[in-house]
């Protein structure tokens, strides 16, 4: 993926996307000293629309919060500066990118706590994350042999840069052993996440997804398909859930941002359900992609028009 647009936002200017540089000893190369969020808008019969933006532009400030990173601009102006980027890079779908890092502060790990934050918003096109065709055919996973952090080490409820290390570690063993994604374990050795999505698991008719407290990043578009789950009529709960539950499911999907929401149809080489997309799976994509088609009426208010 070659992320590039014509223009990016940086400190509060839409700039060249080559002008927004940093420097070499910026805070958070060193030290991961970063927080980020990924969202994404959809080319809805209305226009670009943001999804679910009040929600990611919160958990941005919310991850600075825990970290005590002092993003110098409001949630209202992160949006509006959002919307005005793609307007901007005339983007009809797009993946967008704000984060706010720890710049050319000096290199001591106890920052200054009044240093302000590198801010940025990116905002490109970038296709299905685990792949082209992965949403309908389904992908391979495995689990990983690295477990996601312990609550005690790093908080995984912030979306902070230096998580990805964990995730760069599932993910890269992942593709060594031949899967498009890994599945990891929490501490405790209950099933945890994806190295960049969430899990459900479907038996008898019922959702399950691992608790906020198994080590996962609790995403938004988990809690998009929980609502839409309960709103078709199915019961989705929220419990530890042990990994020989993977082999045993009748339907898996994992859901993210970048990923959306992909079908697993095997997990360590055993195959799961009749080993494709099942349909509880369908049914809860088509509602999900619904939202930015038209067919599925956006009760929450969750789309964010860009041409409002
Ligand atoms: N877990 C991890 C580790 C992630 O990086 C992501 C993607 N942001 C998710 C879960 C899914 O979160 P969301 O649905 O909010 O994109």
């Amino acid at each position: 993926m070659a992320a590039k647009a014509e223009f990016i936002w940086f400190n509060g200017e839409i700039m060249p996307w080559e002008n927004a540089q940093v420097h070499v000893l910026s805070h958070a190369i060193h030290y991961g000293s970063s927080v980020f969020e990924g969202v994404r808008a959809y080319n809805t019969p209305k226009g670009p629309a943001v999804f679910r933006h009040p929600e990611h532009t919160k958990r941005l400030f919310d991850s600075a919060k825990i970290y005590r990173i002092n993003i110098n601009h409001s949630a209202d102006e992160i949006m509006e500066s959002t919307r005005e980027l793609i307007r901007r890079n005339d983007l009809k779908n797009a993946y967008i990118r704000p984060a706010a890092f720890l710049g050319d502060i000096g290199l001591g790990l106890r920052a200054n706590p009044d240093a302000k934050a590198d801010v940025v918003i990116a905002a490109f096109e970038w296709g299905s994350y685990l792949g082209e065709g992965s949403l309908e055919a389904g992908v391979d996973v495995g689990v990983s042999s690295w477990n996601r952090l312990a609550a005690n080490t790093m908080p995984t409820g912030a979306k902070a840069g230096g998580n990805y290390l964990s995730s760069q570690l599932i993910a890269g063993e992942a593709g060594r052993h031949g899967y498009a994604e890994g599945i990891a374990l929490d501490i405790h050795g209950q099933i945890s996440e994806g190295s960049g999505e969430n899990i459900f698991i479907v038996r008898n008719n019922v959702l399950y997804t691992p608790p906020t407290t198994a080590g996962i990043l609790p995403g938004i578009t988990r809690d998009t398909l929980t609502i839409l789950a309960r709103e078709l009529g199915y019961e989705v709960r929220e419990e530890s859930i042990a990994r020989e539950a993977l082999y045993l499911a009748d339907e898996i999907f994992m859901c993210g941002t970048a990923a959306e929401v992909v079908p697993i149809r095997s997990v360590d080489g055993i195959q799961v359900g009749e080993g494709k997309r099942g349909p509880i799976t369908e049914q809860i994509q088509k509602m999900y992609f619904g939202l930015f088609s038209g067919e599925t009426e956006d009760k929450w208010g969750w789309l964010d028009y860009v041409n409002a």
